[in-house]
């Protein structure tokens, strides 16, 4: 689960309807993304900081059980 402080909390905002669909794309490691955030896999719930300029998205570490991620965007980073 993503943290914050109760002071960050209200610096985050909801998505609009028309941003809402990038949130509902998966991804598997290797595909690429034009959004930085957070990420989670909706198979085994791993959270990954990616950057849209460090494509594309990563595997699991090689320790990980969950061989093939679906990275879904969790946290967008807009700024
Ligand atoms: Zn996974």
């Amino acid at each position: 689960m993503a943290l914050t402080t109760q002071a960050n909390k209200n610096s985050i905002g909801i998505a609009s309807t028309e941003t809402t669909a990038v949130f509902n794309t998966t991804y598997k490691a290797g595909s690429h993304s034009s959004h930085s955030g957070i990420y989670k896999c909706s198979k085994c719930g791993r959270e990954i900081a990616f950057n849209k300029d460090d494509n594309p998205l990563p595997p699991h570490y090689s320790n990980n059980s969950c061989r093939s991620p679906e990275w879904k965007l969790f946290i967008y980073a807009q700024n």
